[in-house]
């Protein structure tokens, strides 16, 4: 089980976003678990203002320390509050995402260890972004979700929260769907087809109506590695590295 607390200046944008489907039922059912805080909620400001213009000069506005800061600590008070509850109170510090542009970016493996914890709070980022204190002061992990910039964090986080949701145990109804998929050993998945068997005059390769499994896994598999071959190089660089044998037979036939 993983429990996500989002720290957010628009937290139904995020829930409603993360209620649909396949992560909304696995909140229903107890998967996981997932609260936005409203940073807003958290200033001191008379009139709720959370921004102000960036010391130095330059374009926008900056969310300001202080309510960022008291939101993390209502999340990590609540944290604190359900393993009290249940017995087993700890002082582990919780790992506290960033969502940034000028973070590491997102991958598979990152969304595996992840789904690791027990929880996780994402902080999004809005305006110019936030003053560097506080992110000094509480976070743990930056991550980017690609080279390009966006209004606000709240989108990068509901691709993130998802990601790391569907590696949760019990979140995919058919757990292997994972070990098949795009990025499971530095693969792209093969192609797939369902009925009918032929749609506008394109058949579905013979090979996947044969009932032989083993047959079926070898195409699978060279299907995998030759698109991954032309659509990401880089991607499999890394397979071949894995698989040394592998290649070494190849090179051996070949000559
Ligand atoms: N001034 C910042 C910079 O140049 O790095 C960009 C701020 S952006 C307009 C506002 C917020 O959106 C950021 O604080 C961050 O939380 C979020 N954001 C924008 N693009 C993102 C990306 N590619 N990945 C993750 N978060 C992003």
């Amino acid at each position: 089980m993983t429990n996500f607390h989002i720290l957010t200046l628009f937290p139904e944008m995020v829930l409603r976003g993360l209620g649909e489907s396949i992560i909304g039922r696995a909140g229903a059912a107890g998967h996981i678990s997932i609260e936005a805080l409203n940073i807003r909620d958290y200033t001191l400001d008379k009139h709720k203002k959370v921004d102000d213009y960036p010391y130095g000069g330059g374009a926008g506005m900056l969310m300001q320390a202080q309510p960022v800061y008291d939101a993390y600590l209502e999340a990590e008070r609540r944290i604190l509050e359900r393993k009290e509850k249940e017995g087993r109170p700890d002082k582990k510090r919780n790992r506290v995402i960033y969502v940034t542009p000028q973070g590491t970016t997102f991958h598979q493996q990152m969304a595996k260890d992840f789904a690791e914890e027990e929880d996780l709070i994402f902080l999004c980022g809005h305006y110019e972004g936030i003053d560097e204190r506080v992110l000094e002061a509480i976070v743990t992990d930056q991550v980017s979700i690609g080279d390009y910039v966006l209004t606000g964090g709240e989108l990068p986080a509901m691709v993130m929260v998802d990601a790391i949701a569907r590696m949760v145990p019990g979140v995919l109804t058919n757990q292997a769907s994972g070990e098949t998929e795009s990025f499971y050993d530095n693969l792209l998945e093969y192609p797939q087809y369902t009925r009918p068997e032929i749609w506008q005059d394109r058949a579905v390769p013979p090979v996947l109506l044969s009932g032989d499994h083993a047959k079926v896994d070898a195409w699978r598999l060279q299907m995998a590695k030759q698109r991954t071959r032309e659509r990401r190089p880089d991607l499999y660089a890394l397979y071949e590295q894995a698989h040394p044998a592998e290649e070494k037979k190849k090179k051996l036939r070949n000559r």
